[in-house]
């Protein structure tokens, strides 16, 4: 059975950063996730891929445990074009080729109906929520978008939000959808649709939880070898949706620590291109820069 459903792309991306660039890797929100995920516990992902998809790419997946039998395979795979310059906590779109996501319309299969957790990734609100409509009574559902559907879908993104437990989005996206440039504003608007944790990641500088009452903050890892951050507000959410699927458990003092599960998988995300350096960790390297977290935070 699966532990957690993720919704999202399932992408070849082509990405500039200053220090280096590629063209046509694996990427894709629900990719990065459920990697970082399957750490933890074993995800389930929903999407669709074209005949063009390479399938090693698959087998990497399912080698990690992923259930990859909720991916439809049609027509042309999503594509998704992007650069950094320096201040690499904003990507800039160059392309983003829905292809066969614009027609798609997700089954669930019968292995993930009964999953407690559920991830929806980045993408089209209204395919999130036919994924969420299928699942039987989750525990958790926790909810990412980006610009291009604030500014496009924005009704059907607040319906998807009031149906989710954890609104999760990056500072700009936040400022962007609350219509504010003061993210604690930002904060108390989420609460008052009905969530009951909103995430703002900081990119380098972390991440910020709110949640009726009270307030935490993750630091952001002091990384000297950043190559490509495409990826890590994915890897952050799957780090975080794998450990609470691990641990069953969606009080605030478990998500706190599921936040910094997260903020460890984004860093180490960044330090390579595509899937990189997630495919060259274990569980020990993940242990290892959790107790450097800790450290880092007492005084
Ligand atoms: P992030 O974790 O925010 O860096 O997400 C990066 C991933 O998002 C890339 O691998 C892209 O393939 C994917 N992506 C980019 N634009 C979209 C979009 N409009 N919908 C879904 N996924 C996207």
């Amino acid at each position: 059975m699966v532990d957690a459903v993720i919704v999202g792309s399932v992408a070849l991306d082509t990405v500039k950063t200053p220090f280096g660039e590629v063209k046509e890797v694996l990427g894709g929100a629900a990719t990065y996730s459920s990697y970082a995920a399957s750490f933890f516990a074993k995800p389930g992902i929903v999407a669709v891929v074209g005949e063009d998809f390479p399938k090693e790419h698959l087998q990497l997946l399912e080698a990690r445990g992923i259930d990859t039998s909720g991916i439809k395979k049609e027509g042309k795979t999503f594509r998704w074009e992007g650069f950094y310059e320096y201040d690499m906590n904003e990507a800039k779109t160059v392309k983003t080729e829905l292809n066969s996501f614009e027609s798609f319309s997700p089954k669930i299969p019968e292995e993930y109906k009964k999953a407690k957790y559920v991830f929806l990734a980045n993408i089209n609100p209204e395919l999130q929520l036919k994924v969420l409509e299928q699942i039987e009574s989750p525990e958790m559902v926790m909810l990412d978008s980006m610009n291009l559907w604030i500014y496009t879908k924005k009704d059907k993104l607040l319906d998807v939000i009031k149906k989710s437990d954890v609104l999760l989005l990056n500072d700009g996206e936040a400022r962007q959808m609350f219509n504010t440039p003061n993210l604690a504003i930002a904060g108390a608007e989420a609460l008052k649709l009905g969530v009951k944790h909103f995430i703002i990641k900081k990119g380098e500088h972390g991440a910020l939880l709110f949640s009726e009452g009270s307030h935490f903050n993750a630091p952001g890892y002091p990384l000297e070898a950043i190559k490509d951050p495409t990826g890590c507000g994915d890897s952050f959410a799957g780090g975080l949706i794998g450990y609470m699927a691990k641990t069953n458990n969606s009080d605030e003092s478990n998500l706190r620590k599921a936040i910094v599960y997260g903020s460890v998988l984004a860093s180490f995300n960044a330090e390579d291109f595509s899937l990189n350096r997630l495919k060259q960790i274990s569980n020990q390297d993940i242990e290892k820069r959790y107790k450097e977290f800790e450290k880092m935070r007492q005084f």
